[in-house]
């Protein structure tokens, strides 16, 4: 069966894996997105269905209840999820499939799908982490301390992951990315039938 890679980057709050997220979807333009569903509110400019799927706290739990979602996490006070239906349906049309999520819900991922890769983007420091979340100014004061305090315990969690980059630079951090997607099409394992298949034909 032809399918697709899926791919999980996650980090930290403040490491800049949205950012690094946005570059990398640019470049590989035909890489499948998933829109995540949240209770949080819009933030401006945020358009529903483009950037999330908005919906209430009892939409989300009737989708979660219903079985709707390949993972699902609270992050800090909202809830998100990503919904499986679109996901498994690029998978199986041999679309690669690249996230971004929290820590938790990549854990769920690699549960589910040991055979997804995942990447962990890092800060270079915690001087940096905080300079940029206060620098993005979308969080108040005790957000801001929250988001710096579980920081530390989620970087802890490095050992989960297949790959970390350290996002010193954005553009040098986003190649990474591209070239570890790259690299892990590459894999013997996960081109064994196409192999085969090549093996098969009498006229090589
Ligand atoms: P924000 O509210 O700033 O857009 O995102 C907050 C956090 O939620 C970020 O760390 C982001 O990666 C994470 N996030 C966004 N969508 C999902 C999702 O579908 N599942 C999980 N587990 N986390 C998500």
């Amino acid at each position: 069966m032809n399918k697709g890679l899926l791919i999980v980057l996650s980090g930290p709050s403040g490491a800049g894996k949205g950012t690094v997220y946005s570059v990398v979807t640019k470049a590989l333009g035909d890489i499948g997105k998933s829109i995540s569903v949240t209770t949080r509110a819009p933030r401006a400019g945020e358009v529903d269905g483009v950037h999330y799927h908005f919906r209430t706290v009892a939409q989300y739990n009737e989708m979660k209840e219903k079985g709707e979602f390949l993972e699902t996490a609270q992050v800090y006070n909202n809830y998100y999820g990503t919904p499986l239906a679109p996901v498994m349906q690029m998978l199986s049309e041999g679309k690669d499939v690249l996230f971004e999520i929290d820590i938790e819900g990549a854990k769920q991922i690699k549960e589910k799908y040991p055979e997804c890769v995942s990447v962990f983007i890092m800060p270079p420091s915690f001087e940096i982490l905080e300079e940029r979340l206060r620098g993005r100014g979308t969080e108040d004061e005790n957000s801001l301390a929250t988001r710096l305090g579980s920081a530390r315990g989620e970087l802890a969690q490095f050992k989960r992951f297949d790959y970390i980059v350290f996002n010193d630079e954005v553009s040098v951090a986003s190649q990474k990315v591209i070239d570890i997607i790259a690299a892990e099409k590459c894999r013997i394992s996960r081109n064994e039938e196409k192999i085969l298949g090549l093996l098969k034909n009498k006229n090589l």
